[in-house]
């Protein structure tokens, strides 16, 4: 129907898109080894709108030695700390600067609205380079006072070294995003990286690439090449010369990576998946509440690490919280990306979407019954309505694992002890958001869950200055904040004696 029609594409969109395939090594662009290709699709109409390259091992390598050198002879570690955080600077002052184009080009690689990206995505990569940039000069170790031993005066300090090498390793959720959040504190460290942005949506990360030299940073620190997962990631994960493996992404995935690193013992960090509770107390404004758990899983069409995708509502409001969410999910049913009228788009893929659908059916196939939603509009994009299931109980793999799309599966509770149970009935723990005026409920709750992040009275928030991660199978170490730069650095204990 014409709803769903995509509008029209920008000049400079249509000329971007018209550029020859290329990977970014060494600050120039570079023909692939072997040619393969892989397509480009719109999500909004299923159509495919441009190539990039998909790596080969030979290009990987390429990419790696780059890096390495750039590593081993100092050119950006050696760079006076504030000399990097200028350059960090720059290039988010780049990223301010064609702010709106980011937005088209991630709106029609990803699906997301353009409002969205320009909302939220592209301020959200330029904030993780600024905070970053400012830790590059606040980066060190620690001293003891020296002391007496029979041979002398012994005096011992700690240095803060960069890791080195870092392949990094990201989703197709938040492209622009995730490839910020992961440069912006290895650069600040002095590391030197290969990025690798997911094979569906590409095209921000290519188009960052532009910027990188102009910014000033210096050739081989930050190299970005595009491919599958299952060759070219797993060839990076694999590269003896590289030092350490980040990754965001599935479970699964991250479960394999952090196997295969093992074999050559590189420092792994990883961001995984989620099945993350919202906890409704009786005592909240259920309007408020309801609207908030709604945006707690439709939001990026549920297509988010945190997404609330397990809701607790008190069994005295439950069926207002269903009536209010049911409400609430006209504001996010899906739209073209270019509809400025979106406040939601179609799931990444084809495959994103038969995904979502097997789940639905496989929930009703269990015995949920649908509330809201449930099924997809008819049109050529991968579009999904919002949907609420209900009469659930905790086997079903609708309540156990990450659907990964506007599903949301709601049950009833009595009591705090028992929703704090359910809430942990999980193998993840990435983050929770709890609904309460109470603020002795509200920290119970807080320390009784076990997830990286809690939200009181709202949900998915981020806090740049703070650490993210997950408990349990949804991740290992921190990423922002401070803990997220020292996982780009080593530790090493210098003990003199005069
Ligand atoms: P994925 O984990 O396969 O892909 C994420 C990234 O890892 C991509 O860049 C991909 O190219 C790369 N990759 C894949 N296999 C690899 C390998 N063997 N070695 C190295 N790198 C590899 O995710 P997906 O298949 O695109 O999505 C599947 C499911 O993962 C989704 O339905 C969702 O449940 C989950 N997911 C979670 C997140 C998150 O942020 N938690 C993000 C994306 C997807």
């Amino acid at each position: 129907s014409a709803r769903f029609l995509q509008p029209a594409y920008s000049p400079a969109l249509q000329q971007f898109l018209a550029r020859k395939p290329r990977l970014f090594i060494n600050n120039e662009w570079v023909e692939s080894s072997h040619g393969a290709l892989l397509d480009v699709e719109d999500p909004s109409s299923g159509k495919v709108i441009g190539q990039i390259v998909d790596a080969s091992d030979a290009d990987v390598d390429r990419a790696v030695a780059a890096a390495r050198l750039a590593f081993d002879d100092g050119r950006w570690s050696g760079l006076a700390p504030m000399q990097r955080e200028r350059v960090m600077h720059r290039l988010a002052d780049l990223l301010e600067a064609h702010a709106d184009e980011l937005s088209e080009i991630e709106a029609v690689d990803n699906g997301k609205p353009k409002g969205m990206a320009a909302a939220v995505d592209v301020p959200g990569a330029i904030s993780q380079l600024r905070f970053m940039a400012g830790w590059a000069s606040k980066i060190g170790g620690e001293t003891t006072a020296p002391y007496t031993m029979p041979g002398g005066t012994v005096f011992s300090y700690t240095l803060r070294e960069p890791v080195g090498v870092c392949a990094q390793i990201v989703p197709w959720n938040f492209p622009l995003l995730m490839a910020c959040l992961k440069i912006a504190p290895a650069l600040a460290a002095g590391c030197t990286i290969i990025l690798k942005p997911a094979e569906q949506t590409s095209l921000t990360a290519l188009r960052l690439a532009d910027f990188v030299a102009e910014a000033g940073v210096p050739a081989g620190v930050l190299n970005i090449i595009t491919g599958n997962g299952h060759t070219a990631g797993d060839r990076l994960v694999r590269h003896p010369d590289v030092d350490k493996v980040a990754f965001t992404g599935s479970t699964e995935i991250g479960k394999l990576i952090n196997r295969t690193a093992t074999d050559t013992l590189k420092r792994v960090t990883l961001e995984l998946g989620g099945k993350s509770p919202v906890v409704i107390m009786p005592d909240v404004d259920v309007a408020a509440a309801s609207a908030g758990a709604a945006g707690a899983i439709f939001f990026n069409s549920g297509q988010v690490c945190v997404a609330g995708s397990r809701l607790y509502a008190h069994r005295s409001i439950f069926d207002r919280v269903i009536e209010g969410i049911a409400e609430a999910s006209a504001f996010w049913a899906p739209r073209p990306s270019l509809d400025p009228d979106g406040h939601t788009g179609p799931l990444v893929s084809q495959e994103q979407f038969n995904r979502v659908m097997g789940y639905i059916e496989a929930g009703k196939r269990d015995g949920a019954s649908v509330a809201v939603g449930g099924d997809a509009p008819a049109a050529d994009g991968y579009y999904v309505n919002p949907t609420v299931l209900v009469n659930v109980n905790p086997q079903m793999s609708v309540v156990r694992e990450e659907i990964f799309g506007p599903v949301v599966v709601a049950q009833r509770f009595d009591d705090l002890d028992e929703v704090a149970k359910a809430a942990n009935d999980t193998c993840f723990g990435l983050g929770a958001g709890v609904w309460t005026k109470d603020v002795a409920t509200l920290h119970r709750l807080a320390s009784k869950i076990k997830s990286g992040t809690v939200w009181g009275n709202c949900h998915g928030v981020i806090d740049t200055a703070l650490p993210f991660g997950g408990y349990k199978e949804s991740g290992i170490g921190r990423e922002q904040g401070r803990q997220g730069v020292d996982a780009y650095l080593e530790t090493k204990t210098v003990i003199v004696q005069l």
